[in-house]
C-alpha cells in the first residue's frame, strides 16, 4: 500500500488529501494546538513523529462511539474511501473519514497514518533500503534491482521478477511505454575545461533550455508526455502532444526534452510564464495561444520495441535526428578545445538561455542517476535550491502576502531542514500571491505575522555570498539572497543539502 507518493506511479492509490486537511483534522482529534505541532515538528523535523508527540502529550477531545483496534486492511479500505470521495462534499467527507481514523489511532499508528497520507515515508531512503532488501533477499545485484526499478517503477514487480527469474529476468527488464522511465540527471561543473577533463577531452556541449523537462511515450497515434515528477502532464500541452503524434516518425518511442515558453520571435521567455502552462488557470486552449511552447529533443531511450539506453549517446542521438521529422534537437557542438566551448557558452547566454550541458559520447542513459556524464555549466552568479520553511507577512502593500521568505537546506545526516536566510526578493506580485495560497496550504502553525510551513516548496536562489553567522543553528547565512526561479519541478528531497552549502562555504573561504 502506497499512498500518495511517486514511488509506485501507475499502481498508487491517489488520495487528493492535502497537509492542511491531514493538520486540520489531527489538532481536532488531539485538542493540541498549531503551536504544540510546531514545537514538535522543530524537534523531529518530521511531521508523523511531531503528530505522533502530540498525539502522545495531548488528550484527546474525541472518542469514537465504539472502539475498534486499528488493522492495516481497515485502515486502507478507509483510506480507499477517501481517495473515491469526489464532487463538492469531496474535502468534508475525507475529513470525516479521516477523523474516525485518526480517533481510533494511537500515538505510533496516527505516525504512520501521517507519513502515508502525505506521502512522507521519506521515501528518497526508504527506495534504497527496500532495492537493498531484494538485492540481499534473492542475492542478486543491487545497481541491477535500482536499474529494473527506475524502467518499471513498480518496485513489487521488481521483487516478484527477482524472486522468481533471478539475475536473468532483472536483465531483462525494458523501459515500459507509458510508464516514465526515471529521468537521467547532471551534477555542476564549474568550467568547460573542468568537463573536458571528466569526459576524457572530448564532449557534446548542448544548450542548457530554462525550461520544462519532458519525457514523450508515443505508440501509433497515442501521446503522452511526462514531467520531471513522472506526473503525466499532456492535458497542459495538447499542441506538443499534437506535434509529437504528427511529426516524430516511429511507431513506438520514448524521447526526452525540454519544453520553454517563446515569444513570437521564437526568443525564450522566463521559465515562470511556463509554469502557467501547469497551474492551468486559465481554459487550455487560451492558454496555448497565449503561451506558445518549443520543444527541443535531446535523447531517445526506446525506438519501435528496442530499447536503446544501454546504447552511446552519439548514437541514440543519431537515431533520434532520423524519427524527429520537423521538431528541432537541441543545438550541440562536439568539442575537444575548452576556447571553443567557452564561446559555445556565450552564444547560449546571449540567446537568452541559462548555460550548457556537456554529455559524455559514449555514455549510456543512466536512469534516475545524477552523475558525471552529464554536468551542466552556468556562467552566472552561484544559485542554490532551497526549500522555504516558514514566510512572513509583509508590510504596507504587501500586508496581506506571505511575502519574506525563511529558505532552508536539507541536512541529509539529521533530515531536519535548516534554515541558512530570509529573503523577500525577487518574485513578481503575481508571483507572491500564487506563493501566499500555496504556502497557508502548507501550514503548520502561526506566530504573529509568521507562518512556519511543511517544507515542500523549492526555489533557485542567488546569493552573493556565504557568511559565518550566529543567525541560524547552522553557523551560516546567505547574503543578500533573492529567489529567481520557483522549482515547481523539483521535490524537497531534490534541493541542495546543508552539506552543499558548507561545502560551497569552504570553496569560497579558499578563494579569498
Ligand atoms: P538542473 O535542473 O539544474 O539539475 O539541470 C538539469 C536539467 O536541465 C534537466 O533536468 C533538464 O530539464 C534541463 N535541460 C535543459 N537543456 C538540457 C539539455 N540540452 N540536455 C539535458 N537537460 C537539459
Amino acid at each position: 500500500m502506497l499512498l500518495g507518493q511517486p514511488f509506485l506511479p501507475h499502481s498508487a492509490v491517489k488520495l487528493n488529501v492535502s497537509w492542511a486537511t491531514v493538520r486540520d483534522v489531527v489538532l481536532r482529534v488531539s485538542g493540541a494546538s498549531e503551536g504544540d505541532l510546531f514545537r514538535a515538528f522543530r524537534e523531529s523535523g518530521d511531521l508523523g513523529e511531531a503528530v505522533r508527540q502530540v498525539f502522545e502529550t495531548h488528550k484527546r477531545k474525541q472518542r469514537p462511539l465504539v472502539e475498534h483496534p486499528m488493522d492495516i486492511t481497515g485502515a486502507f479500505q478507509i483510506l480507499v474511501k477517501v481517495a473515491e470521495a469526489k464532487g463538492p462534499k469531496a474535502r468534508e467527507r475525507k475529513e470525516r473519514l479521516l477523523e474516525g481514523l485518526f480517533a481510533r489511532a494511537t500515538p505510533l499508528e496516527a505516525k504512520y497514518l501521517t507519513k502515508v497520507i502525505v506521502g512522507e515515508m521519506r521515501t528518497g531512503f526508504r527506495e534504497g533500503m527496500v532495492e537493498q532488501a531484494i538485492a540481499r533477499a534473492f542475492a542478486v545485484p543491487e545497481d541491477l534491482v535500482r536499474r529494473a526499478r527506475t524502467f518499471i517503477g513498480d518496485i513489487a514487480r521488481v521483487a516478484l521478477i527477482a524472486s522468481q527469474e533471478g539475475v536473468q529476468g532483472l536483465q531483462k527488464v525494458r523501459p515500459e511505454l507509458f510508464t516514465p522511465v526515471g529521468f537521467m540527471l547532471a551534477q555542476t561543473a564549474r568550467s568547460i575545461k573542468e568537463c573536458l577533463e571528466i569526459h576524457g577531452g572530448r564532449t557534446a556541449l548542448e544548450f542548457k533550455f530554462d525550461g520544462a523537462r519532458v519525457q514523450i511515450h508515443k505508440r501509433d497515434t497515442a501521446v503522452r508526455i511526462f514531467s520531471r515528477r513522472m506526473a503525466d502532464v499532456t492535458s497542459s500541452m495538447p499542441d506538443i502532444a499534437q506535434l509529437v503524434q504528427q511529426e516524430l516518425s516511429a511507431t513506438e518511442a520514448i524521447v526526452e526534452g525540454e519544453v520553454i515558453a517563446v515569444d513570437s520571435a521564437g526568443r525564450p521567455r522566463p521559465f515562470q510564464i511556463l509554469l502557467h502552462r501547469f497551474r492551468r488557470e486559465r481554459g487550455i486552449e487560451a492558454l496555448v495561444k497565449e503561451i506558445p511552447l518549443q520543444l527541443y529533443l535531446f535523447d531517445l531511450l526506446y525506438l519501435n520495441g528496442e530499447p536503446l539506453v544501454d546504447s552511446p549517446y552519439h548514437e541514440r542521438r543519431q537515431k533520434l535526428a532520423e524519427i524527429a521529422g520537423s521538431i528541432p534537437l537541441s543545438p550541440q557542438l562536439v568539442v575537444s578545445d575548452s576556447a571553443e566551448g567557452e564561446r559555445f557558452l556565450n552564444q547560449a547566454i546571449q540567446l537568452g538561455h541559462e548555460g550548457l550541458v556537456a554529455k559524455k559520447l559514449d555514455a549510456p542513459y543512466t536512469a534516475g542517476v545524477r552523475g558525471k556524464n552529464w554536468l551542466k555549466v552556468k556562467p552566472t552568479m552561484e544559485t542554490l535550491d532551497l526549500v522555504i520553511v516558514g514566510a512572513e507577512y509583509g508590510y504596507g502593500r504587501r500586508h496581506r502576502w506571505l511575502s519574506d521568505y525563511y529558505l532552508a537546506a536539507l541536512d541529509a545526516e539529521t533530515g531536519k531542514f535548516e534554515i541558512v536566510g530570509k529573503t523577500f526578493k525577487g518574485l513578481t506580485d503575481e508571483e507572491i500571491q500564487w506563493m501566499t495560497k500555496r504556502l497557508q496550504e502548507l501550514k503548520i502553525s502561526e506566530e504573529g505575522r509568521r507562518i512556519w510551513v511543511k517544507p515542500e516548496v523549492v526555489v533557485e536562489v542567488a546569493y552573493n555570498e556565504i557568511q559565518r553567522s550566529p543567525k541560524y543553528p547552522c553557523g551560516m547565512a546567505l547574503r543578500f539572497a533573492r529567489i529567481t526561479k520557483i522549482r515547481e519541478d523539483k521535490s524537497s528531497a531534490e534541493a541542495d543539502t546543508l552539506q552543499r552549502v558548507r561545502e560551497l562555504f569552504n570553496l569560497q573561504v579558499k578563494k579569498f
